[in-house]
């Protein structure tokens, strides 16, 4: 399965890949808490045996292992130490921050808060400094979090920052005005921390695209981000026309017209659904998750497919084969030569 995964990505790969230091891949992904996935989702559908902590451990590493990404950010981690020892053995370093109120402490037999996790490669990154942060409403802390990384491609010397965030869950038009206003802060942290380097954000947002953070990150002017999954069809278009010297990146930005219409355009991108599952109340298959990259300064190559809904199963996940109700998002990166770096 894995493999078929990674085919994937060589399937949707049009352009030739690059030296190694220039590229970036980058794993998104929220592995589901091993305390609220047993014991507080009410995953109706799932056999107990597959939401076992002995059997989803193995899974959740091989999906990060076989995907060999330079950056792993991941939400809902309530097993940090068991994942910095794996991971730690196969180059990976990491960094965790939990949330202040984790519902995992008021659960019996709990491995303690989740959080959010970032991991690197250590023999071709070099971290340089990091960031946590509670996300403000309305200036009054909230129980969300992120986590922001300055990371250093070691070959080279260039410098980007990831970030990683998983924003309040629930539905409603309050909730989805205070993933708003955490949006909102969170790239006030990020613009802060990252200065004018390359970003990329990404995280479980707990909003459709159509929720108005979607277009608060989009059109936000001091970072200039866009989704990965949405743009990854447009780059590979820009590309040839690239070649063929036709149209220059402005001139595309340009036809694509006012700010709201560029939003519109991104939202019908998206991909289907990046959580799919079945709880009491009925089947839930959502896009909420996403990887924004600042334009600019980096270009999306490639981004792993998602499982159809046959590959799935008609439980959805988790189940046996899938270990969390969120597929991980997996982007290929080229770090873009901007005037100030160019010799
Ligand atoms: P959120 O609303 O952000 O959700 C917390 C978790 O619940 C997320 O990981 C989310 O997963 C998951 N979730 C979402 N929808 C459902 C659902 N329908 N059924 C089950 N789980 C779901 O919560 P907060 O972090 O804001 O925490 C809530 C507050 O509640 C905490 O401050 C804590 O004090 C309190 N609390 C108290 C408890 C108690 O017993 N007294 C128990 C639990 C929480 P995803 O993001 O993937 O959707
Ligand atoms: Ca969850």
């Amino acid at each position: 399965l894995r493999c078929l995964k990674l085919n994937a990505v060589s399937r949707v790969c049009s352009a030739p890949i690059k030296s190694e230091e220039q590229h970036i891949r980058l794993l998104q992904w929220n592995i589901l808490s091993q305390t609220l996935g047993q014991n507080n989702d009410g995953f109706v559908r799932c056999p107990e045996e597959a939401l076992t902590w002995d059997h989803r451990k193995y899974l959740i590493v091989q999906e990060i292992l076989q995907n060999q990404p330079d950056v792993v950010c991941l939400q809902e981690v309530d097993h940090f130490k068991f994942l910095q020892t794996v991971l730690g053995c196969q180059n990976y370093e990491g960094i965790f921050y939990p949330k202040p109120d984790s519902p995992c402490l008021y659960i019996e037999d709990n491995n303690g808060p989740d959080g959010c996790a970032i991991f690197y490669k250590r023999d071709k990154l070099k971290l340089q400094c990091y960031d946590t942060r509670v996300l403000e409403v309305w200036r009054v802390q909230s129980n969300q979090v992120a986590i922001a990384a300055r990371l250093q491609v070691k070959a080279t010397g260039r410098e980007f920052c990831v970030c990683t965030t998983h924003l309040k869950a629930r539905h409603g038009a309050l909730l989805a005005k205070l993933r708003n206003e955490q949006g909102r802060d969170l790239v006030r942290f990020i613009k802060q921390f990252a200065g004018e380097s390359p970003v990329l954000l990404c995280g479980d947002f707990n909003a459709e695209p159509i929720e108005p953070i979607y277009a608060t990150i989009l059109t936000c002017d001091i970072l200039k981000l866009s989704s990965a999954y949405a743009n990854i069809k447009l780059d590979q278009d820009q590309d040839q026309l690239n070649s063929e010297d036709a149209i220059k990146d402005d001139e595309q930005q340009a036809a694509l017209g006012d700010v709201s219409e560029l939003v519109a355009q991104s939202i019908k991108r998206e991909p289907p659904y990046t959580t799919w599952k079945i709880r009491e109340d009925g089947e839930e298959c959502h896009t909420i998750d996403y990887v924004f990259y600042t334009h600019e300064q980096l270009k999306i190559k490639n981004c792993l497919e998602f499982p159809a809904g046959e590959q799935i199963g008609k439980n959805r996940t988790p189940c046996f084969q899938y270990p969390s109700d969120h597929f991980s998002l997996v982007c290929d990166f080229e770090l873009l030569e901007t005037p100030s770096t160019q010799s």
